[in-house]
């Protein structure tokens, strides 16, 4: 091959690109050997691509070549050459595919590698950085291509991964497809050498739908797995091809191996896997199912093939009956596609439902992981019945917050006379312990569903049942409902007030409605309340107070809404009140109280925005306390 007697173009790198080179070029990582997998990876997807257009009837050049992967190496050189027969790159698409980062989310990446510092090395290992990391090995590039189209010119690039490059256009290459000529390092020499590359292709791109040869010997299996029958398949297999297929190092949590006859046909190989990938460097759009059409490759992260709220789960679909020139616009319109993609819904929820039932243990490490994500699901009416089943909640019948109990189990332990499911939001398992609206559900005995996660609610509100019970928030309940039912503890000791007591207390709520005024709407006596002196209840019914206010923040909306003020006739604080109301009603202590009970309610429900005035009552208070204390020790 000799350079065509023309001047070579320089270019240089976009400033991305170049950032993300030099944290490569001077890399500690020590797997450098994923450059290989890399470069297998675009030789594969190049091959997928030509393997797509002649299938479709696309006149290329050089029909006939087989569609494989050559790997030649030169110890004495310090050589490797990656060949593949694929699709071949234009002038303009070396420019723009290997001058450029056009992944989406890479200049994320490149900002959280170069703020993690030493950890960068993992984060290389699990996304990979595609082209460029042969420079982690190598201190000279070339790239010689030639496009499938016909006529196409072949055309050399060569980098030091510095800061430029050039393109010069050469004679003859040959054949169609693109080779990658590696010019390793000195300290890099090792992966100059059969036995190491056959290592690393064997560990990482043994999966790989086509040949890949070094001089002319086949390395990797060529295995649609997918296709084989499950009774041929190890569990070290599907790892290994999980491995292949997800750059994750963990097991997968559950496999979902199924081949579908009817009413479509396909095969479908699934995971759900061990981790979420939520709290790390995550684009949560990038998602979904590798879709193969009779093992032709049609496009990777099928989004289309899963709903959001499934998408942690990877994967492979391979059809039979879909037309090879799908494409990405026809595909939602595809009949056939819409049934596949509801088939697999169904296979994943199917999977899981059996994982809930066998292994509890399992699902509870899927629930913790992967809940996040698949609480999105409420959305899904198709498949309400299934989705519903799968949920989880911590409750109050439960030892600690980190157990979790499905509606099966809720309802199956409650008497036949509760025809309601009772939840509670909160931001902790001791915050609702301790939460004036809880105290009745105690005393009663009734078990209540603790929402710690906002989204809870939504799920709650929008699927509003389970079988024929109602999902109600604790303060929409009807509490006459309630307090028809025996106490499951013994009744606190407080002594009934007397008649006449009984109605200084009415004439005290209305002096307390009066103190207060027109921010609530009515005082009355609690039914809810044991050892809270007051609280304040929601008077819409049809919207929980926490779902209030969520609707009030997305409104921008600082208002608190009208509430009733409710008062514990029984509470030693309150029969003090009373008191000093019979002796005089207009007692100014009579009005500092009610005031402090009432921001200390507005406080517990989480609608008093400034504490200043509060804390400031509160240390005047202590500050008399202190003085009776020390009066009454005689101090
Ligand atoms: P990615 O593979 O994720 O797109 P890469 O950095 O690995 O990112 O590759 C960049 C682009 O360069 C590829 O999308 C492809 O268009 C082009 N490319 C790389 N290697 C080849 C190849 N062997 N044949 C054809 N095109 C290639
Ligand atoms: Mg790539």
């Amino acid at each position: 091959m000799t350079d065509v007697n023309q001047q070579a173009k320089q270019f240089e790198f976009k400033a991305e690109t170049k950032q993300l080179l030099n944290i490569l070029v001077h890399s500690l990582y020590t797997h450098k050997e994923i450059f290989l997998r890399e470069l297998i990876s675009n030789a594969s997807d190049a091959l997928d691509k030509i393997r797509f257009e002649i299938t479709k009837g696309t006149d290329v050049a050089q029909k006939e070549l087989p569609h494989e992967i050559n790997i030649d190496f030169n110890e004495k050189e310090n050589t490797i050459t990656v060949s593949d027969t694929g699709i071949g790159m234009t002038e303009a698409e070396l420019i723009a595919n290997i001058g450029t980062i056009a992944k989406s989310g890479s200049a994320d990446f490149i900002k959280k590698i170069s703020e993690s510092g030493a950890e960068a090395t993992n984060i290389i290992g699990k996304f990979g950085v595609g082209f460029y990391s042969v420079f982690m090995v190598a201190d000279k590039v070339e790239v010689i291509t030639k496009s499938y189209k016909h006529d196409s010119k072949s055309l050399k690039w060569i980098s030091d991964g510095l800061g430029t490059y050039e393109i010069v256009e050469i004679e003859n290459k040959l054949s169609r497809g693109t080779d990658i000529i590696i010019y390793l390092r000195e300290d890099q020499k090792e992966f100059a050498e059969k036995y190491r590359l056959e290592q690393i292709i064997k560990k990482h791109s043994n999966f790989i739908s086509f040949p890949i040869k070094i001089k002319n010997e086949q390395i990797n299996s060529v295995q649609a797995i997918w296709r084989e029958p499950k009774s041929s398949l190890t569990k070290e297999k599907y790892v290994e091809f999980y491995k292949f297929l997800t750059f994750e190092s963990e097991e997968p949590l559950e496999i979902i191996h199924k081949s579908i006859d009817a009413p479509i046909q396909f095969h479908c190989l699934l995971f759900i896997p061990s981790k979420s990938n939520e709290y790390f460097f995550y684009n949560r759009e990038d998602y979904g199912l590798d879709l193969y059409v009779r093992r032709v490759m049609i496009q990777h992260k099928t989004k289309e093939l899963l709903p959001e709220y499934l998408s942690f789960v990877k994967g492979i679909v391979d059809s039979e009956d879909l037309p090879l020139n799908i494409s990405r616009e026809t595909l939602q319109e595809d009949v056939v596609f819409n049934k596949i993609t509801s088939n697999v819904t169904s296979q994943i929820l199917n999977a899981l439902t059996t994982m809930a039932k066998d292994d509890i243990e399992k699902y509870n490490k899927f629930w913790n992981e992967h809940s996040k994500v698949f609480k999105m699901g409420y959305m899904d009416f198709t498949n309400h019945d299934k989705y519903t089943e799968l949920l989880r909640f911590n409750s109050s019948a439960c030892q600690s917050e980190k157990d979790i109990i499905s509606f099966e189990q809720y309802t199956s332990k409650m008497s036949a006379d509760q025809k309601e499911i009772y939840y509670m939001v909160g931001n902790s398992r001791e915050a609702i312990l301790s939460d004036p609206h809880f105290e009745i559900f105690s005393r009663k005995g009734l078990e209540v569903l603790f929402l710690f996660d906002p989204i809870d609610e939504f799920v709650l509100s929008s699927i509003r049942k389970y079988k024929e019970f109602e999902l109600k928030s604790v303060d929409q309940v009807d509490l006459s409902k309630l307090e028809k039912l025996s106490d499951i503890n013994e009744k606190p000791k407080y002594e009934s007030l007397e008649k006449d007591d009984e109605l200084h207390f009415k004439s005290l709520l209305s002096k307390m409605k009066e103190i207060i005024g027109d921010k609530i709407s009515e005082v009355c006596e609690s039914k809810r309340l044991t050892d809270s002196p007051a609280c304040i209840v929601n008077t819409d019914s049809g919207m929980s107070a926490s779902m209030q206010k969520v609707l009030g923040m997305m409104n921008k909306e600082s208002s608190v809404p009208k509430h009733i003020f409710e008062i514990n006739k029984n509470h030693k604080l309150i029969r003090n009140l009373i008191k000093v109301f019979k002796k005089n009603s207009n007692d100014e202590f009579i009005k500092e109280i009610t005031e402090q009970l009432y921001e200390s309610s507005l406080l517990l429900e989480g609608y008093l925005s400034d504490s200043h005035k509060l804390v400031s009552k509160i240390n005047s208070f202590m500050e008399d306390s202190s003085d009776w204390y020390v009066s009454v020790k005689k101090i």
